[in-house]
């Protein structure tokens, strides 16, 4: 699973900041000078079992596993990806040539286009599911409760 440094930062100042340019700016300038103690952590654990013989990871087990550890699990996710046979990512890193060359994603067309495919329905169905919980408050509240992250990603859905 690969996601963006908002997702996956775990450093206490950048993920303070609500800019996500500034968030990406900083965390680079961290990264250049060697700064962030999670990044030095990186190479040292990436062929710790904790990472590496785990199965599938998603977003929430990269966070959980690299706070534990102290290690950057955005950088993590890219060294993990080396050695994978599926990586998932946001659909938009498919679409977007920098996203795929600042991941090092090589696009196979026909396999892009069915994952894009796929990835069109699911938005629709998270669009229709957003807009049945948009209207049943109760529901709104359960699923906020369930994962933020996702609600706030329905949310902008049905925007
Ligand atoms: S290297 Fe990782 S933990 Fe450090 S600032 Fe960048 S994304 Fe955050």
């Amino acid at each position: 699973m690969i996601g963006s440094r908002d997702q996956l930062c775990i450093h206490s100042e950048v993920i303070k900041e609500q800019n996500n340019m500034n968030k990406i700016h900083m965390c680079q300038k961290f990264v250049a000078a060697r700064s962030c103690v999670f990044y030095n952590r990186v190479e040292e654990m990436k062929n710790n079992p904790s990472f590496n013989e785990t199965g599938i990871m998603d977003i929430e087990d990269l966070v959980r596993k690299g706070t534990a550890n102290k290690c950057c699990p955005y950088y993590m996710a890219k060294e993990l990806k080396n050695d994978a046979d599926i990586v998932f990512m946001p659909y938009n890193y498919l679409l977007d040539p920098l996203a795929r060359k600042a991941n090092n994603i090589e696009l196979d067309v026909t396999i892009a286009t069915t994952i894009f495919i796929f990835s069109l329905n699911c938005v629709f169905f998270f669009r229709m599911l957003s807009l049945f919980l948009t209207k049943h408050t109760m529901w709104r509240k359960f699923a906020k409760r369930l994962d933020p992250y996702n609600f706030e990603a329905l949310t902008l859905l049905s925007a």
